[in-house]
């Protein structure tokens, strides 16, 4: 095929040619050598009770290690990856991975341990998805809710009416919904009540604006929403005591952020949840 494509890669290559397309055809190909070599890595962050203190669960995060250029940013690789068919593959190793973990490590010191997992908005129109979520809760026997499916609020609202078929369909594999990044996408309010959710992520830059008791009316708003509409919140990027206490006292549910801990590996998370049974907690 090279030889037939020889005049075509002449045209491809030409002089001008984008500096992003080459750089995403780089990272193509290094994400497909990393998952062939194994060098990448999921990292968890606890999430916490902000009413108890106590350990709710944790978002798996996904890591890169490159041979030669060190760690490798998700923000700098997912959305690129996004646009290409490498994307399916990637969520569902993803998935996977953090399942085995959750039935290997978590969910036997902590039974109602949720996990939760960034899906690609580029995997909503992929039914091998649902059923691949749906064959690995039953094949690891998950129970109900335990697994949690982040999805960005701008990808869910690209398309709302076949975004809330779609979820329904995700919904019957026993997996929750939960919005990621909320209050960035624009939302039409009225649109939530009919999509199948069940919590909202309160993005990180609302949370970061929070730097006075008096907090932040849009935080507000947002958990006032929630619980109008009977579903839960996380919120993200917790690094202060005045953050933690804003949002405890405006009936935040659950928080993440560096002030609880940083993604780190599983060995760390284990060692906390082994830590906070025994009488400290985080
Ligand atoms: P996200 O899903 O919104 O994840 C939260 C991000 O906020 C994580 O960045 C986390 O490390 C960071 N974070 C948490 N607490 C704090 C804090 O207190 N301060 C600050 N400054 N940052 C905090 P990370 O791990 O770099 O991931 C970035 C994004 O990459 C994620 O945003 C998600 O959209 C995407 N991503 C990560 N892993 C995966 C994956 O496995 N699949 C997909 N599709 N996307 C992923
Ligand atoms: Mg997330
Ligand atoms: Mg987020
Ligand atoms: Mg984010």
């Amino acid at each position: 095929a090279a030889k037939h494509s020889g005049r075509k890669r002449h045209r491809f290559f030409k002089p001008d040619m984008n500096t992003a397309v080459i750089s995403k055809m780089l990272i193509q190909q290094g994400v497909r050598d990393a998952m062939a070599r194994n060098d990448l890595h999921l990292a968890y962050q606890p999430i916490v009770d902000l009413q108890s203190g106590e350990i709710l669960g944790a978002e798996a995060l996904i890591r890169w290690h490159h041979p030669e250029k060190g760690n490798i940013p998700p923000d700098s690789f997912i959305p690129l990856i996004e646009k290409t068919d490498l994307i399916l593959p990637l969520t569902l190793w993803t998935l996977e991975r953090a399942c085995k973990d959750l039935t290997n490590h978590l969910l036997p010191r902590r039974p109602c341990f949720k996990l939760s997992v960034n899906i690609s908005g580029a995997a909503l129109k992929e039914q091998s998805i649902r059923d691949k979520i749906h064959q690995i809760i039953s094949s690891y026997a998950l129970p109900a809710h335990t697994l949690h499916l982040e999805l960005t609020e701008t990808s869910m609202m690209e398309n709302i009416q076949s975004c809330a078929d779609i979820l329904y369909n995700w919904k019957g594999t026993g997996a929750d919904i939960w919005i990621d990044d909320f209050g960035t996408g624009y939302s039409s309010l009225s649109y939530l009540h009919s999509l199948p959710i069940d919590g909202l992520k309160i993005d990180r830059s609302f949370i970061t604006d929070i730097t006075q008791i008096e907090g932040n009316q849009v935080v507000e708003t947002i958990i006032t929403l929630a619980h109008s509409l009977g579903i839960e919140t996380i919120s993200e990027g917790i690094e202060t005591t005045i953050q933690q206490q804003f949002l405890q006292s405006r009936g935040g549910h659950y928080g993440q952020g560096y002030l609880f801990a940083k993604p780190a590996p599983l060995e760390q998370l284990t060692h906390i949840l082994d830590k906070e049974s025994v009488h400290e907690p985080l």
